[in-house]
C-alpha cells in the first residue's frame, strides 16, 4: 500500500482496535489522514482536563509529547483555523479562580455525552473529599470528589490519565490517609455508567494519552479494544519480557548481579515479565530510550500491583516461559540465583527446543536417505 494513500476512518480505528504494529512504533499523527480525521472529530467533542490526588507528572509528560507536538494538540492548529477544544486545563490554560468555575458550570450544565473528561490522579474520599479541591460557591469550598461526582455522569467518556487515575497508584498505597481511591473505583461506589478508559503510568506516554483521546473523538467508545483492566490494547497488550532486547541473556541464565552490570536485570527485580506495554518499540523522549536501555529494571508502573503491591527488588514469578528455539545454548560459568522453578521451566524449554532439533535432524536424515533410495 502506498505511504501517501489516506486512510479511512474505518481503516484507522480497525487498526487501533487490534493494536496494530504499525500503532506501536509510530505517531497516530504519521498516518496519513489521520490528522484530518482528528481534526474533524476535535470539532465537534470539547476535552476537559482535571487533576485530583497527584504530582502533575501525567501531564508533564503530556506536555513533553514531541509527534505530535504540545502545541500543535492543545494550543495550535492540527489544520488551518482547527484547534483541539480543550475546555480547560490547569497547567496550559489562562483561566483561574471564578472564571474556572464558570467553565466547569458550563460543562455541568452539557447534555450528556457532549465532552470528554480527562482525569489525571486519585479522587480523595476520606472525610468528604477534603483534602484535595478547588473553587467554591459561595462560602462553600468544592472538592474534587464533588466536581467529579458532578461531572462525571454527563460525560461521553472518562480517560483516567496515569497509574493514580487508573489504578490508585501511589496517593493510593498504604496507609493511604486520605482514602485516595481511583476515578472508576468511586465511580462504581456511586452507581455512575459512565465508560473510563485508563492510561495507566507512572507517568503514561504521551503518544498512549493522546492516541487514546484521538481514537475516542474520532470513532468513540466502541473504537478502543480494552484489556482486562480497562487499558487500549493498541498498548498494553504486550509483554515487556517477550520484545525486550534482554530476553536473549534471560534464556541464557546471563543476569546482572548489580546495578550497572550487563545482563538481564530479572534478578535486580525487573517486572517486565508480568507488565505490559509497548515500552521496549516505542521507547521515551521521541523514541530516543527506555528504562530498560539506560540500565534500570522495569517497575511495572502500568499494572494495578503499582507501586508496593510487590516488592520493588524482589524476582517475580514467571508465568510465560517461552524460550525461543532460535537462541543456541550458551553456557555460563556463573551461577545462578534464579530459583529452581524457573530455572526448571527454563530447562524444559531448553529441552522442548532440542527436543524440536532432533526430530528436525531426523527428519532431514530421513528424507536424504530417502533421496539416495531414489
Ligand atoms: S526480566 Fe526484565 S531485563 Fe530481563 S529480559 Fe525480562 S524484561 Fe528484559
Ligand atoms: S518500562 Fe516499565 S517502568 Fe518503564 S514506563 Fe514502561 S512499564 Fe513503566
Amino acid at each position: 500500500m502506498s505511504e501517501q494513500k489516506q486512510w479511512s476512518r474505518r481503516q484507522i480505528l480497525s487498526l487501533f482496535a487490534k493494536g496494530s504494529g504499525i500503532l506501536m512504533g509510530a505517531s497516530l499523527f504519521q498516518i496519513p489522514g489521520f490528522t484530518k480525521l482528528f481534526a474533524d472529530a476535535v470539532e465537534e467533542v470539547p476535552v476537559l482536563f482535571l487533576q485530583g490526588g497527584c504530582c502533575t507528572g501525567c501531564s508533564v509528560s503530556l506536555l513533553n509529547s514531541v509527534s505530535p507536538t504540545i502545541q500543535d494538540v492543545l494550543l495550535g492548529e492540527i489544520l488551518p483555523g482547527v484547534s483541539l477544544s480543550t475546555l480547560w486545563h490547569s497547567n496550559v490554560s489562562a483561566a483561574q479562580g471564578h472564571q474556572v468555575m464558570d467553565i466547569l458550570d458550563d460543562v455541568k450544565a452539557r447534555p450528556k455525552g457532549s465532552f470528554v473528561l480527562v482525569m489525571e490522579g486519585t479522587v480523595q474520599t476520606k472525610d468528604d473529599g477534603i483534602y484535595c479541591g478547588f473553587g467554591e460557591r459561595g462560602d462553600k469550598h468544592y472538592t474534587m470528589y464533588e466536581h467529579i461526582l458532578d461531572l462525571a455522569p454527563n460525560a461521553m467518556a472518562i480517560i483516567s490519565m496515569g497509574t493514580c487515575a487508573a489504578f490508585g497508584g501511589i496517593p493510593a498505597a498504604p496507609p493511604n490517609p486520605t482514602g485516595s481511591k481511583s476515578v472508576k473505583a468511586v465511580l462504581d461506589e456511586h452507581g455512575i455508567d459512565t465508560p473510563v478508559v485508563n492510561v495507566p503510568g507512572c507517568p503514561p506516554h504521551p503518544d498512549w494519552i493522546i492516541g487514546t483521546i484521538a481514537t475516542v473523538l474520532i470513532g468513540g467508545l466502541g473504537a478502543v479494544d480494552v484489556d482486562q483492566y480497562g487499558r487500549p490494547k493498541a498498548f498494553f497488550g504486550t509483554l515487556i519480557h517477550d520484545n525486550c532486547p534482554y530476553r536473549g541473556h534471560f534464556d541464557a541464565g546471563r543476569f546482572a548481579r548489580d546495578f550497572g552490570e550487563k545482563g538481564c536485570m530479572y534478578e535486580l527485580g525487573c517486572k517486565g515479565p508480568v507488565t505490559h506495554s509497548d515500552c521496549p518499540h516505542r521507547k521515551w523522549n521521541g523514541g530516543v530510550n527506555w528504562i530498560i536501555g539506560a540500565g534500570h529494571p522495569c517497575m511495572g508502573c502500568v499494572e494495578p500491583f503499582f507501586p508496593f503491591g510487590d516488592n520493588i527488588f524482589e524476582r517475580v514469578p514467571i508465568h510465560f516461559a517461552t524460550a525461543p528455539a532460535t537462541y543456541p545454548p550458551i553456557v555460563t560459568e556463573r551461577p545462578s540465583k534464579v530459583s529452581p522453578v524457573v530455572t526448571g521451566v527454563l530447562g524444559a524449554a531448553a529441552g522442548a527446543a532440542a527436543g524440536a532439533a532432533l526430530s528436525k535432524k531426523k527428519k532431514s536424515e530421513e528424507s536424504t536417505v530417502k533421496e539416495k533410495e531414489e
